[in-house]
């Protein structure tokens, strides 16, 4: 799948989905593996008009022994039970996520690249309940289902992130920044243009009154030669399972963990590294933040060596060369 790797991020693929219908009264029905193509939903369904939508993203890897693992599957289901909760979805019971996760990578084994690529899982859930006068009702009915994509690195060699840092908008609303939902993209899409046209950012890093939370997409973390800073995924943070997992790696590792609220003037005066964290892009280094239009370079501008290490860490572990001592790594086929 050399041809799909090569293509952007998210763009290609698998051939066949699970999928399965919903309603609040009987709860879900029976998985089906269908192929990937339109299906029809009615233009007056819930999530065109009051955004009832919610998804995950996770990865599986082949590793170098030929074995296909999914990672950290558990994290994954338990966060879309949280967001479904905040969207007053019917909560997908794990047994049948988990089911569906893996028939979903079992039916699209042959097109997984080798490392760095993976295969991108993307659980998505919307309501379909044709009722454009349900605003402040939840969808009675909906659908489930899990597409997959092949996908190569996000991020190759040097390359380094500018960051705008935001400290008057929010990203979402107080709570409802933990669900992973469509709404909190929506949300912070103009903001993120905004500052893109400005100042050609890559991302923007949210911070409102000057206390750091994260990006659009992933969770931020200082990095030294012994300490990695991060604030607590609380409240407006969403819970990543990679900034969890740099963190438990971290500390075997030997780094000391800060979990504490991280203020900008500290971010921008940081002899050190900076990182964003996320399925997708992993961990990516930040080369400069700016400020107020205002450029702060994280020391030469270039990926540190403790982001290159950490990263490689994880990707160890995902790709079966290190021993997965925290059993986060789910075998498929
Ligand atoms: C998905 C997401 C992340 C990253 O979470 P991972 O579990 O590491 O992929 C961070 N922030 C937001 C807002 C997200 O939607």
């Amino acid at each position: 799948m050399a041809e799909a790797t090569d293509k952007p991020f998210g763009t290609v693929f698998g051939e066949s989905m699970t999928t399965v219908s919903w309603t609040q009264s009987d709860g879900y029905g029976k998985p089906e593996v269908v192929p990937v193509g339109e299906i029809s939903i009615h233009p007056g369904a819930h999530v065109f008009h009051y955004g009832s939508s919610i998804f995950e993203g996770l990865k599986a890897h082949r590793g170098d022994d030929g074995v296909v693992r999914a990672f950290r599957l558990d994290r994954h289901i338990e966060r879309m039970q949280r967001s479904s909760t905040f969207l007053c979805l019917p909560e997908p019971p794990t047994e049948l996520v988990e089911t569906m996760v893996l028939d979903a990578v079992k039916a699209n084994l042959d097109i997984i690249p080798p490392a760095p690529g993976a295969l991108y899982i993307r659980p998505t859930m919307i309501g379909t309940e044709v009722n454009i006068g349900a605003a402040a009702h939840e969808p009675q009915s909906g659908i489930f289902y899990i597409l997959t994509s092949p996908v190569g690195a996000y991020f190759t060699g040097d390359q380094t992130l500018r960051v705008a840092v935001e400290t008057k908008r929010l990203r979402s609303t107080p709570g409802f920044g933990e669900a992973k939902a469509g709404a909190n993209y929506a949300m912070a899409l103009r903001i993120v243009r905004e500052a893109e046209q400005m100042y050609d950012t890559d991302q923007v890093l949210f911070a409102p009154d000057g206390q750091i939370e994260e990006t659009g997409a992933a969770n931020f973390l200082l990095i030294s030669n012994d300490r990695i800073i991060t604030p607590p995924a609380e409240g407006n943070i969403l819970n990543g399972v990679t900034r969890d997992s740099i963190l438990t790696l971290g500390h075997g590792l030997g780094y000391q963990i800060e979990e504490r609220p991280v203020a900008v003037d500290e971010a921008i005066s940081w002899q050190g590294e900076a990182a964003l964290s996320g399925t997708a892009a992993v961990l990516a280094p930040v080369g400069t933040l700016l400020l107020d239009g205002v450029e702060y370079q994280m020391l030469d501008g270039k990926p540190g060596t403790n982001t290159v290490r950490l990263r490689q860490a994880l990707q160890d572990v995902q790709l079966g060369r290190a021993e997965d001592t925290h059993g986060w790594m789910r075998s498929v086929g």
